[in-house]
């Protein structure tokens, strides 16, 4: 941290500083300041044209800056938000550096046009954003920083910026004032400060006698029960919500707490023993919680669902950097963690939690769910099956709850297939992918203790295909092939949650340093692609998944053996390389050719995206890429239909589908998103909740389903 002597006295203009003291008034006629009067310190003022002499466009421009000025609140009481601040490596402290650096302070006082940035107090200044930027189109790759300038602050503790401040006006991208300053909570926070309002306002309802029962279905005899399914981001979050508004929440996971489940993980790697109930795929956290813990989304970085899932991590113990980071992300060692606390707190709501309880069937009335019946999925003696009655059921599943898909379509609920992707995974060694990226800033990485982050990429091509026998006007089709779930300084894991199955995914831990770089190279297919094995029928996407996967199981041999080949080899249909270079998968991997895995016209875009990957990182062709197969679980193959004004089944009344395995979320913070609407949605329906926070947590988005 840069140090700054408030007791400064500068000289410049040719004017010696002078120190006395003076009183001014802010809006607030309470509120006085008390002000040391400088030389003053005025923004650089440019030759304007003026009069007549001003464009059309000018005049414009002039004419709507008054109107909104007349409007705009007196700007030394507010936020600044300074913008496409960019600091070299070289000068920045590093990317796990969250604070305002001296470097950082003088390229604000540059876009403030503040001529002694020594003055700026960083104590008056915030790091909203932090990102890394090392796209080849810079001419060095550079921190870019989003700031946050608060006025009050700046005044209180550099008085002689007053006159600066107060002339202060917008700049177009990198310099606004922000007549909102939103801050956001996590969301259990936002629920209970709501409830206290409502609470205090119905008190003063009842002083004037006109109090109103409210919308309350289940008057005080009981309070509503809801089963949630499912212990993923999109389960945790719904069940956040139902219990702190009050229903009686029972949270059912197939899978077990982190504890056993690491132990079971263990087992796997170690002894090669799956569990089919407590695996990558199934227990407590979801799909995500070995996983690299990327916290990014497409919904939007800055909605306000996204930042109050973001916070409600940090409440429960993720760090705070996660909210100013550009490319947040966990990895698994502080995901553990968190999901204890995350029960914890769940379990002090009085959320009743069952692990290693599996729901097999659901108990319906007429039209309506009434409850589940469970089993223990450890296989116990005792494995009879038990009924839990309720009122409405979450279903968050996830996507490879295959057993649970096909017991909804025993009960003709509505289930459509959906488009997802199938494709390899690549490695790389992890020192290649640094080297394409930052050039000679490569050794600045240092396996994730250095100066700029552990190099990543995403890349996306649309490939023309040549498989047009499936389209009757012999047009070819045209498929985007794209890099998914990137996992730099990660591992290959194994997400099989079957054993005659296997498919892939990748993890790393929060600090990246494995010497391997993995990403999904996939290619998206729909229901045409399903038709040509001629697959049918809303499970035509999960028969799909599941012929890949069986027959990458016996290309690798068994035992959970995953068929490689290099990059250069399958690019050449050839099996030259059998010494491959080594993998991080665990397991081991088998020299194999995988144009004989999936369809041709999907080898050929995958080959084909590959050659256009190298152009824009070129090296990612290289006889030390290995790839993996295969990657088959990008996303649910399945939507199951709900309605939008209830979230409830479209077929079936009280089931809740959310999440990813419903065909809604694509993620951890997508899924989190969609599992706190639903609960906001089951809340209501019951008569817990009215709409009263939509304005906080935003609006529920209706997406299809979000990428990562
Ligand atoms: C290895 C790996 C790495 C990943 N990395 C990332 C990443 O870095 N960033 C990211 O955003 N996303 C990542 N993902 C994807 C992300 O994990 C999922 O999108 C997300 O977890 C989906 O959340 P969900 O709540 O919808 O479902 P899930 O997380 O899949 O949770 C569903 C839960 O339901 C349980 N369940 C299923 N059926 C039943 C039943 N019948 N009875 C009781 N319980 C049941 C399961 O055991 C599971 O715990 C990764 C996934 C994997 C597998």
């Amino acid at each position: 941290m840069p140090v700054i002597s408030h007791s400064l006295t500068v000289s410049f203009n040719n004017c010696s500083a002078s120190t006395f003291y003076s009183r001014f008034a802010f809006r607030n006629p309470n509120q006085y300041v008390e002000v040391r009067q400088f030389p003053r310190i005025y923004c650089a003022k440019k030759a304007k044209r003026t009069g007549k002499l001003r464009y059309p466009s000018e005049k414009k421009k002039l004419r709507e800056k008054k109107q909104t000025k007349s409007d705009a609140p007196t700007p030394i009481e507010g936020v600044w938000r300074i913008s496409r601040l960019a600091v070299s490596v070289q000068d920045d402290p590093g990317k796990d550096f969250w604070d305002i650096s001296e470097a950082l302070l003088k390229e604000i006082a540059k876009i403030l046009e503040f001529p002694v940035s020594s003055m700026l107090p960083p104590e008056a200044f915030t790091v909203v954003r932090k990102s890394f930027d090392a796209r080849k189109l810079q001419k060095e790759p550079k921190f870019v920083y989003t700031v946050d300038m608060d006025v009050h602050k700046l005044l209180h503790l550099e008085p002689r910026t007053w006159e600066f401040i107060s002339e202060l006006e917008p700049k177009n991208g990198c310099l606004e004032f922000l007549h909102f300053d939103k801050t956001f909570a996590d969301l259990s926070s936002i629920i209970r400060e709501s409830q206290k309002m409502k609470e205090s306002a119905t008190s003063a309802e009842i002083v004037h006698g006109n109090h109103i029962t409210g919308s309350d279905n289940f008057s005080t005899t009981r309070k509503p029960r809801v089963v949630v399914i499912g212990s993923g981001p999109s389960g945790l979050f719904a069940s956040l919500v139902l219990a702190e508004v009050g229903a009686d929440v029972t949270l059912v996971e197939r899978g077990e707490a982190v504890e056993q489940r690491g132990r079971d993980i263990g087992a796997l790697i170690v002894r090669r023993m799956l569990q089919v109930e407590s695996n990558f795929c199934f227990g407590e956290g979801g799909a995500g919680t070995w996983s690299d813990g990327k916290l990014v989304t497409r919904t939007g970085r800055n909605n306000s669902s996204v930042l109050t899932v973001l916070n409600t991590l940090v409440n429960f113990g993720a760090p705070r950097c996660i909210l100013v980071d550009g490319k947040p992300h966990l990895g698994t060692d502080r995901l553990i963690p968190l999901l204890k606390n995350f029960r914890q707190y769940l379990q002090e709501l009085g959320v009743t939690i069952r692990f290693g309880m599996r729901v097999d069937d659901l108990l319906v009335n007429g039209e309506t769910v009434s409850g589940v019946k469970i089993s223990d999925s450890r296989g116990s003696f005792d494995s009879s099956s038990q009924k839990l009655e309720c009122d409405a059921i979450v279903l968050a599943v996830g996507h490879s709850a295959r057993d649970t898909y096909q017991m909804l379509l025993s009960h003709n609920v509505n289930v459509i297939h959906k488009d997802f992707a199938v494709g390899l995974r690549v490695e790389h060694p992890q020192e290649l992918i640094n080297d394409i990226q930052y050039s000679g800033l490569a050794n600045e990485v240092q396996c994730g203790r250095g100066k700029v982050p552990v190099a990543d990429y995403q890349v996306a091509q649309c490939v023309k295909g040549t498989d047009t026998s499936i389209l009757s006007n012999m047009e070819p089709v045209t498929r985007s092939c794209y890099s998914f779930c990137m996992c730099p300084g990660g591992q290959v894991v194994l997400t099989s949650t079957d054993p005659s199955e296997l498919c892939i995914n990748g993890m790393s831990f929060s600090r990246r340093s494995s010497r391997w770089a993995n990403a999904a190279l996939v290619v998206n297919v729909s229901s045409k692609d399903f038709e040509d094995l001629n697959l049918t029928g809303p499970l035509a996407g999960v028969e799909f998944q599941r012929v890949f996967e069986r027959k990458a199981a016996m290309m690798g041999g068994g035992d959970f053996v995953v068929p490689v080949q290099t990059v250069t080899d399958f690019l050449d249909n050839r099996l030259l390389v059998t010494s491959v270079p080594p993998s991080s998968y665990r397991l081991g991997v088998k020299p194999s050719n995988l144009h004989e895995l999936y369809p041709t016209h999907i080898t050929e875009a995958l080959q084909r995206a590959i050659s256009m990957f190298n152009e824009e990182l070129p090296g990612f062709i290289s006889n030390n890429a290995l790839l993996h197969g295969v990657e088959t679980r990008t996303s649910s193959p399945i939507q199951i239909t709900r309605r939008s004004d209830t979230w409830e089944s479209t077929s079936l009344k009280g089931l809740y589908p959310v999440g990813e395995g419903a065909g809604y979320a694509g993620g951890i913070v997508s899924a989190a998103v969609d599992g706190m609407h639903a609960g906001f949605a089951v809340a209501r329906n019951l008569g817990l909740y009215d709409n009263s926070l939509d304005t906080i947590v935003g609006k529920a988005q209706s997406v299809g389903f979000v990428k990562y």
